[in-house]
């Protein structure tokens, strides 16, 4: 059992928001973590937010949405390929779930923001095997016209193409029959609308979750961690494919959120991942909410 397992939950109108605790993964940083930046200025960033120096941490947050009568499970973590590498680290999204009394089989419907591994990993289980076996995985059309049409014919792909590529092929192989596509502005259920956020990914999506006067915009990966992407909106992380696009529509959207303060929640924000976006003199701020985190501990 994983210790980094866990979870919180809040309604948005009828919505049940529960956020779930795929772990984390903590890396030296290196020159290219920002292809834009120093690292002597990613360090000021990492300080200034009361963090380390020198190493950063990534927080994976799956999210499900529980309507009574429909459980929509959006990504799926880094699955069993994330504990192969460390068994205290990211992957234990099967654990979260269960920490919140949710079986795999009662998902119907499982969303796929974009096919990045930390977010198409856990679709497969140890064996290869549908982890979730009674799901429509909805998958953008666009993520899905490029990896499995046009990524695999790119000439001479860089080393990380590549493996992103073969991990796509690899998860949805057995997957095919439970694939259906999505298009921006789509309705996912009844107050579930995809947002594209193209740049991270060709064809990147976020979610508006709205039901009677409530609402949270779940961004996916449209800013990494915010100690250093919500406070320098024009630094470009090396994970995002398209730097350009993914800037401006990360702009976009972080002015947005601070005009209108809608909530938000954010898959690699720090775990629960969910508060508000504040503007600042040169970038914004994430001010986090609080909310009651559950373990398997009960704290
Ligand atoms: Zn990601």
């Amino acid at each position: 059992m994983s210790s980094a397992a866990r979870f919180a939950s809040y309604f948005v109108g009828s919505i049940r928001v529960v956020i779930l605790a795929d772990g984390a993964r903590t890396f030296p940083l290196t020159d290219d973590f920002v292809i834009n930046a120093t690292k002597d200025e990613i360090n000021a960033a990492l300080s200034d937010a009361g963090l380390p120096v020198n190493q950063i941490t990534t927080t994976y947050t799956p999210i499900l949405l529980d309507c009574g009568n429909r459980k929509v499970l959006i990504d799926t973590g880094n699955g069993a390929a994330g504990l192969a590498v460390d068994p205290a680290g990211p992957g234990c999204l099967s654990e979260s779930l269960r920490q919140a009394g949710i079986k795999a089989a009662e998902i119907d419907t499982v969303v796929i923001s974009h096919c990045h591994p930390d977010h198409v990993n856990g679709l497969i289980d140890e064996n290869g095997n549908s982890a979730y076996p009674n799901a429509a995985i909805l998958v953008p059309s666009v993520e899905w016209d490029f990896w499995m049409q046009m990524a695999p014919r790119i000439p001479a792909p860089s080393p990380r193409m590549m493996k992103l590529t073969q991990t796509n092929l690899k998860v949805f192989h057995s997957l095919k029959n439970q694939v259906q596509v999505y298009s921006d502005g789509d309705k996912i259920l009844d107050g579930v609308t995809a947002v594209m956020t193209p740049g991270h990914s060709i064809g990147h999506m976020s979610f508006i979750v709205k039901s009677g006067s409530e609402e949270v915009f779940l961004q996916s990966d449209l800013t990494n961690n915010p100690a250093i992407f919500l406070r320098n909106p024009g630094w470009h992380g090396r994970f995002d494919q398209y730097p350009m696009l993914a800037e401006s529509t990360r702009r976009e959207k972080l002015h947005w959120l601070a005009q209108t303060r809608i909530r938000v929640q954010g898959y690699h924000f720090p775990f629960p991942g969910c508060g508000y976006v504040e503007q600042t003199a040169d970038g914004y701020h994430f001010k986090p909410l609080t909310l009651g985190v559950k373990t398997a501990h009960g704290g």
